[in-house]
């Protein structure tokens, strides 16, 4: 409507000046009285001209207005109909009027098919009736948060579609500015998310429930081995009492069949012969191995029991050793090994129990003895470091296999029985009780041996200062 009025104007403008031309002509051809009404006439149409020459500028000023407000409106349709994001401009009932190019493209069809359709047409009819209610819903909000609906484009697949809408008008004037944004991706990232979380959540249940069991499983466990090890420490200790019983027992008629072997060979009841004499040195060194034995057993049952008493004192190495040798030299040498003891230098001492340092030693050569074939050789030696001093029992026997070494201070293992039936004399105790006397003493046992080549023992006890005085009882 605007835009007929300025040539309206225009057209008046020129009825006007056209009106004026035949008008000025007639009165100056008439007399001048004539005239004068003329005149007034004119003076009219000059009023009448400038009038109109204001209507033709307010005229242009208006066009002028109209052409920035179309330049304007141009711009607002160009944005709208170019932006990234669907907008759509639907009535109450949610049909199309208005669509930018983003909203037709997400609903699959050309803007003029779009317009007038009613988005209720893209919704999966099972959920249509639900649709209307939730658009009738959203009319009564002048703006409502966003919410997902689902849409389904032409030849196209489902698509979630977050909707926000802005209400304009009322009643049947409504208008609904929808601006829509595709979120099927991130739909399905989280209902993925959604179902790994379930799934996560059903691992952890079941990661829970697995360690409840393993849980209950090692408590069962370790409460029967708790028991295992009651029951086993009971029997030891039952074993122990027994073993030290029957040692005990065992003692007695050793002694006493001691005795009658020394009586026989001093020849208080007639004197010996030969073969008699041999007779009764066998009885002796027979006596002599069980009376070992004896010993050994009740040593152990007497450590398991922690009933061992110690008698610490200052021990010079050269006196233990001279004593050791009065005492092994000759059983070597039945067995053609030589035995030589080092001297240790500037005299060295340990504290110790004279006595287990002493059935140490004494188990030591006679496992040298026992092990080294005859011919062999036996050495012993010293050394000191400021704290400790160590004893050091060298033999050229069979040796012991390096994956062996711990083995062999483990009660009851005996390596040698099978291979060589020779050596099956022993319960395999000797070692362990060394150990374990060491110990108690503060000090250590310890092997290295190669196979074939011989053995070395070493015992490292804690060094007293030669002159000083030590003394300690456990
Ligand atoms: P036993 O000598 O009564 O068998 P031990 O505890 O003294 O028991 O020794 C355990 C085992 O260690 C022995 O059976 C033997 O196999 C091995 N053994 C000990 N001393 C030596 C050694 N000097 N040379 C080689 N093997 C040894």
């Amino acid at each position: 409507m605007q835009e007929s009025r300025e040539p309206q104007i225009a057209k008046f403008g020129r009825d006007l000046a056209s009106l004026r031309n035949r008008l000025v002509r007639p009165v100056h051809d008439v007399p001048v009285p004539l005239a004068r009404g003329g005149d007034d006439t004119l003076l009219m149409l000059e009023e009448l001209e400038v009038a109109g020459e204001e209507l033709r500028q307010q005229a242009e000023e208006l066009s002028e207005s109209q052409r920035l407000v179309e330049a304007e409106r141009v711009r607002y349709k160009t944005l709208f109909d170019d932006a990234p994001d669907a907008y759509l401009v639907t009535d109450s009932l949610g049909m199309v009027r208005e669509a930018n190019r983003a909203a037709t493209a997400m609903f699959g069809l050309p803007r003029e098919f779009f317009l007038g359709k009613p988005l209720v047409s893209f919704v999966d009819s099972a959920a249509r009736r639900a649709f209307r209610q939730q658009l009738d819903l959203l009319c009564g909000h002048e703006s409502t948060a966003e919410v997902v609906l689902a849409f389904t484009p032409r030849h196209g697949s489902e698509r979630r579609v977050a909707v926000r809408i802005v209400r304009v008008g009322v009643g049947s004037s409504i208008e609904l500015r929808w601006i829509l944004r595709d979120v099927t991706d991130l739909h399905r990232s989280a209902l993925r998310i959604a179902q790994m979380n379930v799934e996560l959540t059903e691992r952890v249940v079941e990661r829970t429930e697995d360690l409840t069991r393993a849980n209950a499983e090692k408590d069962a466990l370790l409460e029967s081995e708790r028991r295992a090890r009651a029951d086993a420490e009971q029997a030891s200790r039952i074993k122990s009492e027994f073993l030290a019983v029957l040692s005990h027992e065992f003692r007695t008629p050793l002694q006493a069949l001691f005795g009658y072997a020394e009586l026989l060979d001093s020849g208080v009841h007639g004197s010996l012969e030969p073969a008699q004499r041999e007779d009764v040195r066998r009885i002796q060194l027979g006596l002599t191995h069980m009376a070992s034995l004896v010993n050994q057993i009740l040593d152990r049952a007497s450590l398991d029991a922690g009933r061992l008493s110690l008698d610490i004192r200052l021990v010079p190495l050269d006196e233990a050793l001279e004593s050791l040798r009065a005492l092994m030299e000759a059983q070597l040498a039945t067995k053609g090994i030589s035995l030589e003891i080092a001297p240790a230098g500037p005299p060295l001492a340990a504290r110790a129990d004279a006595e287990k340092l002493r059935q140490v030693l004494v188990n030591l050569l006679a496992n040298a003895a026992k092990y080294t074939p005859s011919g062999g050789h036996v050495a012993i030696e010293c050394s000191a470091t400021g704290e400790t001093v160590t004893i050091a029992v060298r033999d050229s026997g069979i040796g012991i296999p390096a994956g062996k070494i711990d083995a062999i201070f483990a009660p009851y293992v005996r390596l040698h029985q099978n291979d060589r039936p020779s050596l099956s004399s022993g319960l395999g105790l000797g070692l362990a009780i060394s150990r374990d006397l060491v110990a108690a003493m503060d000090g250590s046992l310890t092997a290295e041996s190669v196979v074939g080549v011989g053995s070395t023992f070493r015992i490292t006890l804690p060094r007293a200062i030669v002159g000083s005085r030590v003394e300690r009882s456990a």
